[in-house]
């Protein structure tokens, strides 16, 4: 469905507003428009994975009054298995006029959208090849939410325009291709042609631009493995606004360019966000590593998409807020450098880019604004009970770019990733080494899980499964108490979806308050009803569980004061050791949470000791001679002594 222009610059209005009042959500709900789009497990025949794509060479006419594209693709690859067929996709809408392997033109056979040249002899595993396919025809343009796939013919302001959107099944439309996430491309030539006085723009640098008889050859390289739904081009009458910026503390530059067309009003208006765009590469490739397409370029190709997209190198945007520039540059590192393995995945681009839009806001326009911006991303998370962040593609057909969850519960993930590190030192590092070691290649859930674990120096397993693979989120209650400068907090915590994770464990801050100040604690939550003792000298007169929104969760404000609530007495009766004797460890059940818990030998050694915020707890006997030993059981109101027995 074509986009309208008034439609246009109703958004575009909107964008104006936005970059002066920093609207968190609105320019990232535009590119969630891409949702409920079904993913497939693979290439629509498994004949593609025969082979490994090395390099592309594209030579196609395009202009910007029509979406018809001429030309032809080669595709240099190497036979991964034997080759009795080269197997391509390329839509039905699309005509293949000839094609050549190696020179020698070959029949192809079509059925749909899959296209089949037997080969005379056959190829056996590792021979290189050349499949040089010509075609044409006009792609089609398949409205998806309002989110257009394919090719796109748009006029705003006058100027016609047209460009390319292959996220995440639309590369076969426009180009005889292999819709493969994982076999990446080397290295792209894209050659286009287009009348005089248009630009086309492309991934990669510019090497040329040649005229010839009312046309104009531009000659595109990408240089850097990119996968296929990241090849694009755009058409326009643009204007060309480049500038170098320079990388903090190297002698190295870079080009940022933005290709534009509309140069009374927009670029006036943009010009300081278009400046924005080398400063954020600085400040991203600080936190997350050096811009991956370094010795290239960053830019921008500008046109009425209703959001943006971030092709390898060169997004392709509907607007020039400072926040989606912002989205698609962290995708340059998140998505582009280092690509999902499977649409599964998809988090590790999208939850990452929506959490490129907090670092954003948090650099340039304070704590307050990323607040802000967290509290509509987790409100949106938690506006249903459940739901997977990992999706799951066991079937052939799965929604994939789910706003809820790949959007705002992955950026959600990765904030309480970083709560969990409580060291931002620590917490970019993994972000970092992730980029390093999955580098122009790919990764999955499982590979960050990894590397933080290494990193963090601890199991993540809970971590993982409570937040990306299993659903829901925790909800507190509680109650308070305050007697002598102690205050005694009982916390209770059930989940909002207990089939799927009836408890989870995380670190939480709890704010008390009081009118002298508040102070902020941070416990670890590893038990459904959970008792906090502290020293605090101020006159208590709340707590607020997770005050400065680390983690998805809901809580009862206030909480309840009870003037019975205090530390209980320990009634060793209650207490259930076993087995005892023990040869490994005994198992202690009933524990009143807070108790101090001390093992002596009988000669009033002190053994093991731990303050044990939950109701059970083991402690190690294997190591002591057989014998007689005592467990003192320690509160505020008094102690307890168990006999055990090795
Ligand atoms: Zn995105």
């Amino acid at each position: 469905m074509p986009l309208k222009s008034t439609f246009f610059i109703f958004f575009f209005a909107l964008g104006f507003a936005a970059v002066a009042q920093t609207n968190p959500v609105i320019f990232r709900q535009k590119e969630q428009k891409k949702l409920q789009q079904l993913a497939r497990v693979t290439v629509a025949s498994p004949l593609e994975d025969n082979y490994d794509i090395k390099n592309l060479r594209f030579n196609l006419s395009m202009s910007n009054n029509s979406t018809y594209i001429s030309g032809d693709v080669v595709t240099n690859a190497v036979a991964v298995q034997n080759m009795s067929a080269y197997v391509f996709e390329l839509d039905t809408l699309m005509a293949v006029d000839s094609a050549k392997i190696n020179g020698v033109s070959l029949p192809v056979a079509s059925t749909g959208v899959v296209r089949t040249i037997a080969l005379p002899a056959a190829l056996s595993v590792g021979t290189a090849f050349s499949a040089q396919v010509f075609y044409h025809g006009t792609p089609q343009n398949a409205a998806v939410n309002n989110y257009s796939i394919g090719v796109t013919h748009d006029i705003s302001n006058g100027v016609e325009m047209v460009y390319t959107m292959s996220d995440p099944y639309g590369a076969k439309d426009w180009w005889p291709c292999k819709q493969s996430l994982q076999d990446k491309i080397d290295s792209v030539e894209m050659m286009v042609t287009v009348p005089a006085g248009l630009k086309a723009g492309s991934n990669g640098l510019l090497q040329s631009s040649n005229a010839t008889g009312g046309f104009v050859q531009y000659r595109w390289k990408e240089k850097y493995p990119i996968v296929y739904y990241l090849i694009s081009v755009s058409v326009a009458p643009y204007k060309d606004y480049s500038y170098f910026m320079h990388f903090n503390n190297s002698s190295d530059s870079m080009l940022i360019q933005n290709y534009y067309y509309d140069s009374t009003a927009f670029f006036p208006a943009n010009k300081a966000n278009l400046d924005s765009t080398g400063v954020l590469i600085n400040y991203f490739s600080d936190l997350f590593g050096r811009y991956p397409f370094y010795q290239e370029k960053y830019g921008h190709c500008f046109t009425t998409l209703q959001g943006g997209m971030e092709h390898q190198s060169m997004s392709t945007l509907g607007f020039a807020d400072v926040q989606l520039i912002a989205h698609e540059m962290t995708h340059q590192w998140f998505g582009d450098n280092v690509t999902f393995e499977g649409w599964a995945d998809a988090w590790l681009s999208e939850g990452f880019a929506t959490y490129g839009e907090h670092l954003y806001l948090e650099h340039f326009h304070g704590a307050a604004a990323a607040a802000t911006f967290r509290q509509q991303m987790f409100a949106q998370v938690m506006a249903a009970i459940g739901g997977r962040v990992h999706v799951d593609d066991s079937s052939s057909f799965a929604p994939i770019f789910d706003s809820r969850l790949v959007y705002a519960k992955g950026g959600a993930v990765v904030h309480m990733l970083r709560f969990l590190a409580d060291n931002d030192s620590l917490f970019f590092a993994v972000l970092k080494t992730y980029q390093q070691q999955h580098a122009y290649g790919n990764a999955n859930t499982e590979d960050l899980k990894q590397i933080a674990s290494q990193l963090y120096n601890r199991n993540l397993d809970t971590f993982f499964n409570q937040w990306i693979y299993g659903e829901g989120y925790p909800k507190y209650a509680g109650s308070w108490n305050q007697q002598n400068g102690v205050v005694y907090i009982q916390l209770n915590q059930t989940t909002s979806k207990p089939a799927s994770i009836p408890l989870f464990v995380t670190p939480l801050e709890l704010k008390l308050s009081s009118a002298q100040g508040d102070t902020v604690i941070k416990i670890y939550n590893n038990a459904a009803t959970q008792m906090v003792t502290v020293n605090w000298p101020n006159t208590m007169t709340g707590f607020t569980v997770d005050p400065n929104n680390w983690i998805l969760d809901r809580s009862n404000t206030p909480m309840k004061h009870d003037i019975s609530l205090s530390v209980p007495e320990i009634k060793a009766a209650q207490i259930k050791v076993y087995p005892n004797p023990a040869s490994d460890a005994w198992q202690v059940e009933n524990i009143v949470p807070g108790m101090q818990l001390s093992l002596f030998d009988m000669q009033g050694r002190k053994l093991w000791e731990a303050k044990v915020n939950n109701t059970m707890v083991s402690i190690p006997a294997h190591q002591y001679a057989p014998g007689v030993y005592l467990l003192k059981l320690t509160n505020e109101k008094g102690s307890e002594a168990i006999q055990l027995q090795r």
